[in-house]
């Protein structure tokens, strides 16, 4: 029966299959929005946010400082919660939690590292007891745990740092311990904020490149957000993010040529919400003078937008 068409009387109206936005995906934020006051003036840090992640995806949010980046994992980790909208990240509705449910998800579900190398790291205890901590706190048995602590230093190529403590760490390997702490009780989503925001280029790029073989190799599911775009030269899709919401993505896909050599190809799309609204790129907008009332025409294969102006 699906598919058909049904009339009753006069009117003719489609069946329709569609689900809930977002089914199947991970990560579900769907027209989010945080208003904070402060003040009496309000702020709105996310505007009808929407944002879908797949399982073993690894994904990363652009935006320029203000943009609504830590409100977003803020949310996601569990710490906060949106003035309104949507989000789920696997069986949890964020928006929806008990206290309780709060505590079991951040401790089981998910897992995060913060810009600030100094607050992912416990000072006083050493790269292998910072990793053997959480899973303490969660009840794992001692064998158990010193098996996961000692792969999970290996798969961040830091197990000759496990006896030393943060201080005697540079900050690209304080941050690999990091990783390794925030997936300690193999969460399904690990959430980064700027985790590369203190640390220059190179190390920069050695910690990406961890969050990426993290994602390969264990199969975990990396949200990280940050200011610097070269991060999307590190990942397979970057979602730009604009006055708390999302505006376009770029995807990154390796295509081999006829004679076998590889090479990256980066496509950036503009993103259509649920709406139907697309932001038209300002460089866009000024080329052609587009401002207030535009032209929209339909296509064989494509819409255009001309100026409002021309006759
Ligand atoms: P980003 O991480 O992209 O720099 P944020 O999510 O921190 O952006 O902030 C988004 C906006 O919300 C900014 O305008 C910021 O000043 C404001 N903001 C963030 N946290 C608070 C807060 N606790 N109270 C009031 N305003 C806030
Ligand atoms: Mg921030």
């Amino acid at each position: 029966m699906s598919g058909t068409a049904t009339t009753t009387g006069a009117r003719t109206e489609p069946v329709r299959a569609e689900g809930t936005f977002g089914d199947g995906a991970l990560v579900v934020c769907d027209s989010l929005v945080r208003i904070y006051q402060s003040d009496g003036i309000e702020v709105q840090a996310l505007q009808g946010l929407d944002l879908l992640v797949e399982e073993g995806e690894l994904v990363a949010v652009v935006g320029a400082s203000g943009s609504g980046k830590s409100t977003l994992l803020g949310i996601l980790s569990g710490l906060d919660v949106p003035t309104a909208g949507r989000v789920r990240v696997g069986p949890w509705d964020l928006a929806a939690m008990t206290r309780a449910q709060r505590v079991t998800y951040r401790r089981q579900s998910v897992g995060f590292v913060w810009q600030q190398t100094a607050r992912n790291l416990v000072p006083y205890l050493t790269a292998e007891q910072n990793v053997d901590f959480p899973q303490s706190v969660a009840g794992v048995p001692r064998r158990e745990r010193a098996a996961r602590t000692h792969e999970l230093l290996g798969a961040l190529g830091v197990a000759d740092c496990a006896h030393r403590r943060p201080g005697q760490l540079s900050g690209g390997q304080q941050q690999r311990v990091a990783i390794a702490v925030a997936l300690a009780n193999s969460p399904a989503l690990l959430l980064a904020d700027e985790p590369t925001g203190e640390l220059d280029t190179t190390t920069s790029a050695e910690v990406l490149e961890a969050l990426r073989s993290v994602n390969t190799e264990l199969g975990t599911t990396v949200l990280v957000v940050t200011h610097d775009p070269s991060v999307s030269e590190h990942v397979r899709r970057t979602v730009a993010i604009r006055d708390g919401r999302t505006s376009s993505e770029v995807l990154r896909s390796t295509r081999t040529h006829d004679d076998g050599t590889e090479h990256t190809v980066a496509e950036e799309f503009a993103v259509l919400d649920r709406a139907g609204r697309v932001q038209l790129p300002r460089e866009y907008r000024e080329a052609l003078d587009l401002v207030g009332r535009v032209r929209l025409a339909l296509e064989e294969h494509q819409v255009t937008v001309r100026s409002g102006r021309e006759s």
